[in-house]
């Protein structure tokens, strides 16, 4: 199969958005073994889309779109390839009755336009769309699959994963299917993790190993090609555990999951509740447990305590360390970890004080960062040395903080 994708947008050729559907996609496909040739951009314009469709009709045998299967005038998408291909668009009923649905649940009134929405091509297979209401479709006419997705990244990349992809595999006979594994790291930087595991790396064909840096995170993805599934599992087992004997302490988590969400699951699973004193991160904390929903079953709330008032009015931190060590300093963490966790009746109480920069602060360097954990048989107080940007010394901390939760 040779692929080629259309993103269909204006705001694409404005500028004023990525085309990030168009990388996601290629990903995707390139996983599933098929080639992608070409990527084409145009904007919401039928004229200027059917000629890009006709180019593509001659050069390529898989047509992907994404974007314009909204129910605004600009959105055209399926109109025109109806139109090029002399297809009729028809009313599919699993899709009206899911519009349908959506309104009655969000009380919201239904406008004809909406009706729009459940429109297919006739003849093509429905991908559902379980983020939103325009359905995707797939359309085999004269030699060419053509496959409709939504523009909306969090509506098209589940329907490409889930149904997409699994349509057009299907097409594929004798295609060894990749089976991939995503390990999550936390705590050491991309070029040690390469450099510790580099002979693995290197000796591996099959399954392979790739790294991957995120933000202040390292993600490896393993892959095992294999006819048999299980196969490619059990390869993917016994290179899991050689790279976690080497840098298990590491690793936190799996796939798609983020490390505050693993902390959250963890916290969830283990009937814990938390709170947190916050000076360096002026709640940012709190804002990332609370930004998970159901996250009121672990997360009891934080005291934002920037000044030294704050820190001893709030929280009883003494004065005496106050003025003899000062805020940033392990018995300071130790004293808002602790008066947190019995201010709230919390299980865990962390805090968080530190030198964010870029200044020196109390004669500290900036990037000096107390991490206060305190539970019912004592409390630990985690010192680290970070550099960077002040942002990133405050992203960094919330992140270790929510490892040492983990561990
Ligand atoms: P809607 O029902 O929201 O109108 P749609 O299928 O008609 O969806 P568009 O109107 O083309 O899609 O795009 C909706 C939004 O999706 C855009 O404003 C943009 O934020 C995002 N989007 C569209 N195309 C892309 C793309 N190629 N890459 C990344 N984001 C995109
Ligand atoms: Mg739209």
């Amino acid at each position: 199969m040779n692929a080629e994708i259309i993103a269909v947008g204006s705001e694409l050729l404005l500028g004023q958005i990525a085309n990030t559907n168009a990388q996601f996609i290629s990903s995707e496909l390139a996983e599933a073994g098929i080639n992608v040739f070409y990527h084409s951009v145009v904007g919401d314009n039928p004229g200027r889309l059917e000629t890009v469709i006709q180019n593509a009709q001659t050069r390529s045998n898989l047509i992907i779109f994404t974007g314009g299967l909204g129910p605004t005038k600009d959105d055209l998408t399926k109109e025109t390839i109806a139109a090029v291909l002399g297809k009729q668009l028809v009313y599919d009923e699993e899709a009206m009755e899911g519009i349908e649905l959506y309104y009655k649940r969000t009380g919201r009134t239904m406008t004809e336009n909406n009706r729009k929405q459940a429109l297919v091509l006739e003849g093509s297979a429905v991908l559902p769309n379980k983020n939103g209401m325009a359905p995707g479709m797939a359309l085999e006419a004269g030699g060419i699959t053509y496959m409709l997705l939504p523009g909306p990244p969090k509506e098209m990349r589940p329907m490409f994963r889930n149904f997409g992809i699994t349509y057009l595999t299907a097409k594929l006979p004798g295609v060894e299917p990749i089976v991939s594994r995503v390990l999550r790291f936390f705590g050491i930087g991309e070029s040690l993790l390469e450099a510790t595991l580099q002979d693995i790396i290197d000796e591996q064909t099959n399954p392979t190993v790739a790294p991957l840096a995120g933000s202040h995170e390292v993600t490896l993805r393993l892959s095992a090609k294999f006819k048999d599934k299980h196969m490619a599992h059990v390869q993917l087992d016994l290179l899991e555990e050689r790279i976690k004997e080497r840098v298990g302490e590491f690793l936190y988590g799996y796939g798609e999951t983020s490390l505050t969400e693993t902390t959250a699951e963890y916290l969830k699973r283990s009937k814990l509740t938390v709170s947190s004193a916050e000076s360096l991160t002026g709640g940012w904390f709190g804002q990332q447990m609370t930004e998970l929903p159901g996250s009121s079953a672990f997360y009891k709330g934080s005291v934002v305590c920037y000044s030294n008032e704050m820190k001893e009015k709030l929280l009883g931190v003494s004065p005496d360390v106050l003025s003899s060590q000062g805020a940033v300093s392990p018995d300071t963490a130790k004293q808002m970890a602790d008066n947190i966790r019995k201010l709230t009746g919390s299980d865990i109480g962390i805090s968080f004080t530190g030198v964010a920069g870029p200044d020196k602060s109390e004669g500290k360097e900036p990037g000096t960062v107390f991490i206060g954990l305190s539970d019912k048989n004592g409390t630990e107080v985690f010192s680290l040395s970070l550099s960077g940007s002040r942002a990133s010394i405050r992203e960094r901390s919330i992140k270790h903080g929510l490892f040492f939760l983990l561990s």
